[in-house]
């Protein structure tokens, strides 16, 4: 069977089905090499120039990404934040943007300070009333709308659909940070997305050892190739050992996610209607906000990604978390290790998360010594 026929849980297994021509290896070398020989012409007949533009060891990662997502391309970046910013650095003075007042924290601030100092008009609608963003758009003004969904730390979840309508109706883009969802459970281009965008540093690479982004485009088109330039012009690329290791990762990214996720429903359900728990804040619980959304766009589970606010307050929550002993405190995810945050002394003043909220990244663990550890945690309190 030919790569075009099979599923992508095959060929993310397979590393694209990589058997190297000249030594029969099933694992792909590592291209450290930074130039290419040139031909006689002076043409480049392998198509590689430079390793600020390309690289072999980034092209296989590559190509997995973009049949992972269902997309015509596919970037990696050297850390989530550059593949999120690259986007943004295509605009020019007197564009606008739209994005939500609940996303990762970083993005955030960066938009803010990046648009004030370009002329660049920046509008946030409330997560809570994701249709108000149809007031924040303008026609032939508006470049970029940007979701995350599931958002972090509240795991509200935006309708892709709506927002792809919303966002070429007036002439946008709209992109996606699906970091949280990952395409095993979410494939926003097949919502109508026109990029999507990840931490590769999460779930794609899964073991916490490696800072990484992706972009990936629906349209291989002008636009593109600007972001494209974006990356080439300011070195923003993995080096080869990582982009190798991303690529080694993402072979078990179906069996990871989808691990997580069992483990986080489990949690999720089992401490639903804890007397120490004030709520569970999880996209697979009926009882979320954003569940009917999920249910729409979020396929075999609905992540490992699940955040409790703890009855009593921050300074319980702060005890919970400081009592654990198998789940670790330490902020990202993503990885087969669990980790808990408290995210509103993270992110610090302004911060829209409350106080009581406690962030957990549900890794691949027996659920039995988890669950063990979350209650002995709270019966601490
Ligand atoms: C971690 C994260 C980012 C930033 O990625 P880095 O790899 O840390 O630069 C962006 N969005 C989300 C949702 C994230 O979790």
């Amino acid at each position: 069977m030919r790569n075009n026929d099979l599923k992508p849980e095959t060929l993310a297994a397979q590393a694209m089905g990589y058997v190297d021509e000249t030594t029969g290896a099933v694992t792909p070398p590592i291209h450290l090499a930074t130039t290419y020989e040139r031909a006689p012409d002076n043409s480049y007949p392998k198509g590689y120039v430079y390793t600020r533009s390309e690289n072999p060891t980034y092209g296989l990662a590559e190509d997995l990404l973009a049949r992972l997502e269902n997309g015509a391309g596919a970037l990696i970046f050297s850390a989530g934040m550059s593949a999120a910013v690259a986007p943004f650095m295509t605009l020019r003075p007197g564009d606008h943007v739209v994005a939500p007042t609940v996303m990762y924290w970083a993005l955030r601030n960066w938009l803010l300070d990046f648009t004030a100092q370009w002329g660049i008009g920046l509008d946030f609608f409330d997560v809570n009333e994701p249709e108000s963003a149809a007031d924040l758009v303008q026609e032939g003004k508006t470049k970029i709308v940007w979701i995350e969904t599931p958002a972090n730390p509240l795991w509200d979840c935006l309708d892709i659909a709506w927002f792809a309508q919303l966002a070429h109706g007036a002439g946008a883009r709209l992109c996606v940070d699906s970091t949280a969802a990952t395409p095993v459970i979410t494939r926003p281009i097949e919502h109508g997305a026109d990029l999507v965008m990840h931490s590769a540093t999460k779930y794609l690479n899964g073991h916490s050892d490696v800072l990484g982004g992706a972009l990936i485009a629906a349209k291989a088109d002008d636009w593109w190739g600007e972001i494209r330039r974006v990356r080439t012009d300011h070195g923003m690329v993995m080096g080869p050992f990582e982009a190798w290791l991303l690529l080694r990762g993402m072979r078990t990214l179906h069996l990871r996610v989808r691990k997580a996720s069992e483990n986080a429903q489990a949690i999720a359900e089992h401490f639903h209607n804890h007397p120490k728990i004030g709520s569970v804040l999880y996209p697979g619980l009926p009882t979320h906000i954003g569940h009917d959304v999920a249910l729409r766009q979020m396929e075999g589970g609905f992540g490992g990604m699940l955040s409790l606010r703890i009855a009593g307050g921050e300074a319980a929550a702060v005890k919970v978390a400081a009592n654990l002993e198998v789940i670790h405190r330490a902020t990202s995810l993503g990885g087969v290790e669990s980790l808990v945050e408290h995210r509103a002394s993270i992110e610090g003043k302004g911060t829209p998360v409350p106080d009581d909220l406690l962030r957990f990244s549900i890794g691949i663990e027996d659920l039995g010594d988890l669950i063990q550890d979350l209650e002995q945690a709270l019966n601490t309190l």
